[in-house]
């Protein structure tokens, strides 16, 4: 296993990160190198000395017990051990791949092998240039709008093209590359799905960072310890070996692995926005009591819309936990529907719940003074007198409050994680789409049907037994 050393010394290979136009080495440029000592802590945490001894975020889920272990490890740790998500669908999509060819099934079996005995990090490298959304890859006038296989030879292939918004990219070891969405007949080159090491020949990050500009941690109490790079990554004729190729041309196949990680993926978001819920209506609660309005009619309805919210989306994620599927190869697998209809609920109403904590703590959230107006001597008296709410609450823990608001909802590591929850792990359309194709609706017209009364006389291919 790695230790933190480990880790912060393998991220010396070589990589091309470039942030604000510049090539920067991410074990030391300002906003980098906190998330990079985040996931060292991490790598720390769990490290066993022992021979033998593997990560548990590799340990395969048998249990509801222990896929409910494993979601609060996530939950819990730094945001690679999350993006652990795309080396399970690549287990939970090997099947599918294998139906294609065997060899494909053996390869990720041995990668994943390999990765474990590597302790590595991944990155989930799925999104797309896209173009025009409305012209699926081969519609479009430049053909590597979508990442495709630009040649094979003996001991390979090679490919082209650019994915975004890759979460905490400049820090993986390990980019998994996948479709973004099924292909269609002659749409074979699009049909990839391979591993490449984040220092390959011919792969370029360009990052972006939400992490404060400002050392005071005191007003970023939240993104000073949880802010990392997303990238823009260029595969520019990059060469990978047959042996990290795990599908090649079979468009049948081609979103086997996307799914699969959606559902892992969503899981884990499900799993993440009941803590936030949670933390949105602890600051809500909080700064309406120093703010003195925590009796007031319309604040303790809005706070309660904010406990109901959580409560629903951790319901969610109790559900797919309790109707977990086992699969014939002994790994837990979450249940989709509930899965998906968490994260979707989740993501949809999370600005509402912004809106609420925004409407009940006032304006103070974006025009606070900083800390740093708070250590000026001349100006902390002012501060003490002026910020003050209600009886014994001073104005250090009033501001402060307001700071960790504005940290998590309204500045720049708010603005991202509210598009983060929207769009991360595919955006709100397809999780409707994935839940339509669970939801049991001919159970649903069977009911209606009988309290209408009507089962005898529907058509007779209104329902499906
Ligand atoms: C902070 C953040 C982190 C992310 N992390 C990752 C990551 O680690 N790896 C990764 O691969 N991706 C990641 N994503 C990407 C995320 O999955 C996408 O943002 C999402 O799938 C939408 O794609 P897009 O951003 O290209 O927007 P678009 O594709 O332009 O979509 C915008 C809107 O248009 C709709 N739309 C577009 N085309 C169609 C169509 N043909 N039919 C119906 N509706 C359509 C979409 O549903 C969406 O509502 C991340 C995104 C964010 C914001």
């Amino acid at each position: 296993m790695m230790t933190g050393a480990d880790y912060l010394a393998s991220l010396a290979d070589g990589r091309v990160v470039y942030f604000e136009g510049r090539r920067v080495d991410v074990t030391t440029e300002p906003g980098f190198v906190e998330a990079c000592q985040w996931i060292a802590g991490t790598y720390d945490r769990f490290f066993d000395p022992a021979p033998d001894a593997t990560n548990p975020v590799f340990h395969i889920p048998r249990t509801a017990i222990e896929l409910r272990e494993r979601v609060e490890m996530l939950v819990n740790s730094d945001i690679t051990m999350s993006l652990s998500a795309v080396a399970f669908a690549l287990l939970t999509a090997a099947p599918a791949m294998a139906s294609v060819d065997p060899v494909f099934g053996e390869r990720i079996a041995r990668y994943y092998a390999e990765c474990v005995r590597r302790d590595v990090r991944f990155a989930e490298v799925i999104t797309d240039a896209k173009g025009d959304r409305s012209l699926g890859p081969s519609k479009q006038a430049d053909p590597d709008s979508y990442l495709r296989v630009v040649g094979r030879d003996a001991d390979g292939i090679v490919i082209r093209g650019a994915k975004f918004h890759i979460t905490a990219g400049p820090l993986a070891h390990e980019l998994i590359v996948m479709p973004t969405k099924r292909m269609k007949a002659g749409e074979e080159d699009y049909a990839v799905c391979c591993a490449v090491p984040a220092n390959a020949r011919g792969v370029i990050q360009i990052a972006a960072s939400h992490h404060p500009r400002s050392d005071d941690t005191r007003s970023h109490p939240i993104s000073a310890r949880t802010a990392h790079p997303d990238a823009m990554v260029i595969f520019d004729d990059v060469h990978v070996p047959w042996d990290r190729v795990f599908l090649d041309g079979a468009v049948e196949q081609s979103a086997a692995v996307a799914h699969a990680l959606g559902l892992w993926e969503r899981l884990s978001g499900c799993a993440h926005l009941a803590e936030v819920g949670d933390l949105l209506a602890g600051l809500a609660q909080l700064i309406a009591e120093a703010n003195g309005t925590d009796r007031i009619a319309h604040v303790r309805d809005k706070i309660t819309d904010i406990t109901l919210y959580a409560t629903m989306v951790r319901a969610c994620f109790e559900a797919a936990l309790a109707n977990a599927v086992l699969r014939p190869d002994g790994m837990l697998v979450p249940d989709e529907l509930y899965t998906n209809a968490g994260k979707y609920a989740a993501a949809n109403d999370y600005a509402v719940m912004v809106r609420h904590l925004h409407d009940i703590a006032g304006g103070t959230v974006v025009t606070a003074p900083t800390m740093a107006d708070y250590d000026n001597t001349d100006l902390r008296p002012f501060i003490d007198k002026y910020l003050v709410g209600r009886s014994g609450v001073s104005g250090e823990y009033r501001m402060r409050l307001f700071h960790a608001i504005r940290d998590l909802t309204a500045d720049s590591w708010g603005g991202r994680e509210a598009v983060s929850w929207l769009q991360s792990g595919g955006g709100l359309y397809a999780q409707r789409s994935v839940l339509r194709g669970h939801y049991d609706i001919d159970r649903a017209k069977r009911l209606a049907l009988d309290v209408a009364g009507l089962t005898d006389l529907a058509p007779a291919a209104t329902v499906r037994s």
